[in-house]
């Protein structure tokens, strides 16, 4: 299936294909008023919910965004704004009718329907509520909402995150839904000890590891642990991001001291992602005093991030050190083991079981993003469902072949770092550092050769993962190392040895 960044339902509409992809700004004034385009998108995805299985309208619908062109009533121009290439194809080859039907019975028989990819239009998934809002954002300051489907988790209605967290607490993100393994006993158990004694155990919490590995969830099930033992706890939820956007903005309106009552006054803070401080000065000034504050009030802090405490690019010392006073602890990509474990329950939470091979086939093959696995298996069973056809392994490649080619046999940047750092004995963050000793600039050599070799990724991509350097210096990295396989015998092995961990062809002249 081709990919495509716009497809038509019903009539199409006169659209040249670069407008899909509009700056935001111009997509404002050539849509209805952002509260009313809201408010038709929770109507229709209401009549969407009744005509699709709950899995699948999770699984495609809940980061998409609806954009409704001025015109007549009952005949604009409404595009179902969505993140990639892959839903919109899905989307339109299986829910076009239902996506039709549904915006018609909201905006009026004579719509005329488009999918788009427009990445920017969509909703972050840390915002994609599961389920339709039942909370009242316009609360009081203070006043705790209701977390969705509370009852879900044991809550009493009305328990749930201060107003002024910036997500809703996914039921599905509790102790009981996560998969213990070795790779993240460490840091589960860590998180169930925080959540029974907010305040005592560990504190701060600061969890790390890379992306998909289940932070987010241990995040929110600690949160959930907490409320469950204390309805009434303060706890405030964001993302590091809307920490800073906020504060940008009270440094500008001039409203600091309302800023500061409002992250001040919590029992627990949670900032999801908090390596965004990186090269942020102010901000990290900021969440200094914040900490210390909270801290010596005995409140909670509860930390994630892609990369331990000083690894962090120009993390203040004074943080580093703060954020190691607790539990720092990784969640680590999950072994062979506890990846079958996930896929067997993610199916069975669908009410379908996996046939042995199947499982097996996904959780050799996806093996790093917890994410993707589970993206894996709904796919798979909504592709059974849809196609009626029974869950075989021929299916799984049919209906998974993109994801199965993209983690066969060609190694990412994550396997090069890991390969360059393990065979020279160096750090990521040494790599990504401005060092220039003989001991760190080889390996950030041989690992820039390498991923010019082995990855499609430009020499401005390769740069930018080892510490933004700019493609001028990846060139030249590229031709030293080149020369110095032909004329070093040590380094020609290095390079041979390397190639062959990574499983990458070693054909070809070096
Ligand atoms: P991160 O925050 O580390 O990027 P998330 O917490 O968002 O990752 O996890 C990605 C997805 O994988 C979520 O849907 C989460 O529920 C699921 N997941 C991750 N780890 C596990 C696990 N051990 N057991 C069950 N589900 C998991
Ligand atoms: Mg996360």
């Amino acid at each position: 299936m081709p990919p495509s960044d716009s497809t038509a339902i019903g009539p199409s509409l006169d659209v040249p294909p670069g407008e899909a992809r509009a700056p935001a700004q111009e997509k404002a004034n050539a849509t209805v008023a952002a509260s009313d385009a809201e408010g038709c998108w929770l109507r229709v995805q209401e009549a969407l919910r009744a005509r699709i299985v709950p899995e699948q309208f999770e699984t495609w619908f809940l980061q998409a965004r609806l954009l409704v062109a001025d015109g007549p009533e009952g005949a604009q121009d409404v595009s179902l704004a969505v993140l990639n290439s892959y839903t919109c194809d899905w989307i339109s080859k299986y829910y076009g009718p239902a996506v039709e039907s549904a915006v018609r019975s909201v905006l009026g028989k004579g719509c005329r329907v488009r999918i788009t990819v427009d990445p920017e239009a969509t909703v972050p998934p840390a915002h994609a509520a599961p389920e339709p809002a039942k909370t009242d954002r316009g609360a009081a300051p203070g006043a705790p909402i209701g977390a969705p489907n509370g009852q879900a988790t044991g809550l009493a209605p009305g328990a749930g995150l201060l107003w002024n967290s910036d997500v809703v607490l996914n039921h599905k993100y509790t102790f009981e839904n996560f998969v213990v393994g070795p790779c993240n006993r460490f840091a589960h158990a860590a998180a169930v000890g925080s959540g029974e004694r907010p305040g005592m155990n560990y504190n701060p919490f600061f969890l790390h590891g890379r992306v998909g590995v289940g932070k987010t969830h241990l995040l929110q099930a600690l949160c959930f642990s907490i409320l469950e033992r204390d309805p009434s706890a303060r706890i405030l939820y964001l993302s590091c991001e809307t920490f800073v956007n906020h504060f940008i903005s009270a440094l500008q309106n001039g409203d600091l001291d309302e800023f500061r009552t409002k992250y001040r006054n919590v029992d627990v803070l949670v900032v999801d992602d908090i390596h965004i401080l990186a090269n942020k000065e102010r901000t990290q000034e900021e969440f200094f005093h914040t900490f210390n504050t909270l801290y010596q009030a005995g409140k909670q802090l509860v930390l994630s991030s892609d990369s331990p405490p000083k690894d962090i690019p120009t993390l203040q010392e004074r943080l580093v050190s703060r954020f190691k006073w607790g539990m720092v602890t990784e969640v680590e990509p999950p072994c062979y083991e506890t990846r079958m474990a996930i896929v067997k329950r993610k199916s069975r939470d669908q009410g379908r079981e996996l046939p042995d091979a199947v499982a097996q086939l996904i959780a050799e093959q996806i093996d790093q993003n917890v994410r993707e696995l589970e993206g894996a298996v709904t796919r798979l069973l909504g592709f059974s469902s849809l196609t009626g056809k029974p869950l075989t392994l021929e299916l799984a490649r049919e209906a998974l072949g993109d994801l199965l080619q993209v983690n066969q046999g060609t190694p990412t940047m994550d396997d090069i770092i890991s390969a360059v750092t393990g065979k020279f004995g160096v750090k990521l963050s040494e790599l990504q550092s401005k060092r220039r000793t003989k001991s760190i600039t080889h390996p950030r050599q041989v690992a820039m050769f390498l991923a010019r070799r082995i990855t499609r990724h430009s020499l401005e991509e390769i740069g930018g993962f080892f510490g933004g350097r700019d493609h001028s210096t990846v060139i030249y990295a590229v031709d030293r190392v080149a020369k110095a396989v032909r004329s070093d015998p040590e380094v020609r092995e290095q390079v041979e040895s390397l190639l062959g961990r990574l499983g990458a062809p070693s054909d070809g002249p070096l």
